[in-house]
């Protein structure tokens, strides 16, 4: 098995982290991991300097409540399957409650990338739904949702 020096995984990943829209002061990347034998690449990033969180709904200033890890499949990388990887704080909102804050890289609840949505919406212009949904993994009826109502 060829062998990647270590710094050369970690310009790949800040390269990926900065097209994520992930900025170096709010998100530090912890960890990138990259097995070949899978051919899969994961990053690991966490919550940088301590900043003001807002709540989504009414705008308020909210403390922070706990964190939760969360996964989000993104492009894959040449040709290996990218995961981002975080531990995304949850805030608490006087009037709305528990709440996850609204990050960079993803839409609110789902458990993919812009990204990797962006190529799924270009794949739905000119292929089924079912071919879509096998070559991205979905379930039918979530490709066949995003191709009827896409994200803005
Ligand atoms: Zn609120």
């Amino acid at each position: 098995m060829a062998t990647v020096p270590t710094d050369s995984i970690h310009l790949l990943a800040r390269a990926l982290l900065g097209s994520l829209g992930i900025a170096d002061e709010a998100w530090h990347l912890e960890q990138v991991s990259l097995d070949a034998e899978q051919g899969s690449i994961e990053l690991f990033v966490s919550p940088g300097r301590p900043v003001l969180h807002r709540c989504h709904r009414c705008g308020e200033p909210a403390g922070t409540y706990d964190s939760r890890p969360r996964s989000w499949r993104h492009t894959d990388v040449w040709g290996y399957a990218t995961t981002l990887r975080a531990q995304v704080p949850r805030v608490r909102c006087a009037v709305h409650g528990v709440q996850q804050i609204d990050l960079p890289w993803t839409r609110r609840g789902s458990r993919r990338t812009r990204g990797r949505e962006a190529e799924i919406l270009y794949w739905l212009r000119g292929a089924s739904v079912r071919r879509v949904a096998r070559r991205f993994d979905l379930p039918w009826a979530l490709a066949a949702r995003l191709r009827d109502d896409p994200p803005e």
